[in-house]
């Protein structure tokens, strides 16, 4: 018998339906049934970002906390960002972090505020004591059937924490950054191929990929490389506090956009691809967008 680590990917984190759950928004991972894999007991690290200094907004839950996850096990040290009331969820990663022996320092507050991203990025650089990599990965999805019923005050929410702290986080991190830094975004699948229910929400994505590709653009000569993660239906909070309708959720990646690997992803299978992007691996890589989709298509 072969010892390969093998998995049929429509398999491999098989179920039937998720069951029908609603939390008020942002929600809380360590509640939801069943809980996210975020690569707890999987990650494995290979030093691949030894002593690197990283910063994850999201970091308590879902894709980001995946991410902060495998950049400690990859040996950076780590800061996340979070809102308060996802304290408890941030609690559990700080300690994660802290048993690979790497520093975890937690910063919560709200990004659609200008003024806490300047202070963020600062205190990050100086708890950490340097600051090389930026996983910019907290976003907000609230689905609304139709146009009439989106609140100005939704539009203006989504846009703020979506985008326009990405300008207000580089803006404030950019004295900071050593030559070699990697900024990585994240966008989505809804940012190609919108769903007419997230309207605010797609097109704070396609916003993410036209910065991204302009801002590695701008920061090449600076040497550092900005890139983005493009994810599709992956099972987080996000997705059961109002990013779906409820009753999208118990077939939420086997429906609507037809989803080649015929299920939603963990937050684990998207933790490789900010660990490549954040690392000396991926030197030759700027201005780019990488799908991590379950094969929907991003082109
Ligand atoms: P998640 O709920 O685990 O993470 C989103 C995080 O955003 C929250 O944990 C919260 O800390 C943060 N956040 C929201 N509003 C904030 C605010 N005002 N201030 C500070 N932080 C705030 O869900 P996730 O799915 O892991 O989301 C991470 C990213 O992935 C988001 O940008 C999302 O748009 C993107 N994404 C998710 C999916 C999916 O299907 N889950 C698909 C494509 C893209
Ligand atoms: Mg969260």
């Amino acid at each position: 018998m072969s010892d390969a680590n093998l998995h049929n990917p429509q398999t491999k984190y098989d179920h039937d339906e998720f069951p029908k759950q609603y939390q008020e928004p942002p929600g809380l991972q360590k509640e939801m049934k069943p809980v996210p894999d975020c690569g707890e007991t999987s990650y494995k690290g290979a030093g691949k970002l030894k002593g690197r200094k990283a910063l994850v907004t999201g970091g308590d839950s879902g894709i980001g906390r995946a991410a902060a996850i495998a950049y400690a096990r990859e040996g950076a040290d780590v800061a996340i960002n979070y809102l308060p009331e996802e304290q408890p969820d941030a609690e559990e990663v700080k300690a994660l972090i802290e048993k690979e022996g790497r520093k975890a320092v937690l910063l919560p507050g709200d990004l659609s505020d200008e003024a806490f991203c300047g202070e963020l990025a600062e205190k990050a650089y100086q708890e950490l004591g340097g600051l090389d990599t930026l996983a910019l990965v907290a976003g907000k999805q609230q689905a609304v059937d139709d146009i009439s019923d989106l609140a100005t005050e939704q539009i203006y929410q989504t846009f703020e924490v979506n985008v326009f702290s990405l300008y207000w986080l580089v803006k404030a991190a950019l004295p900071y950054l050593p030559k070699g830094a990697s900024i990585i975004t994240t966008t989505s699948v809804e940012g190609y191929n919108p769903s007419p229910m997230l309207l605010d929400y797609a097109a704070t994505k396609h916003a993410i990929i036209g910065f991204t590709v302009g801002l590695g653009k701008q920061l090449a000569n600076k040497g550092i490389r900005v890139n983005s993660v493009a994810p599709g239906p992956i099972w987080t909070p996000l997705q059961i506090s109002g990013g779906q309708p409820g009753e999208n959720i118990p077939k939420f990646g086997k429906e609507t956009p037809a989803v080649p690997l015929n299920r939603a992803g963990q937050p684990a299978e998207l933790a490789g691809i900010y660990v490549f992007l954040a690392s000396e691996e991926s030197s030759y890589v700027t201005s780019q967008i990488y799908s991590v989709s379950g094969g929907i298509p991003t082109a």
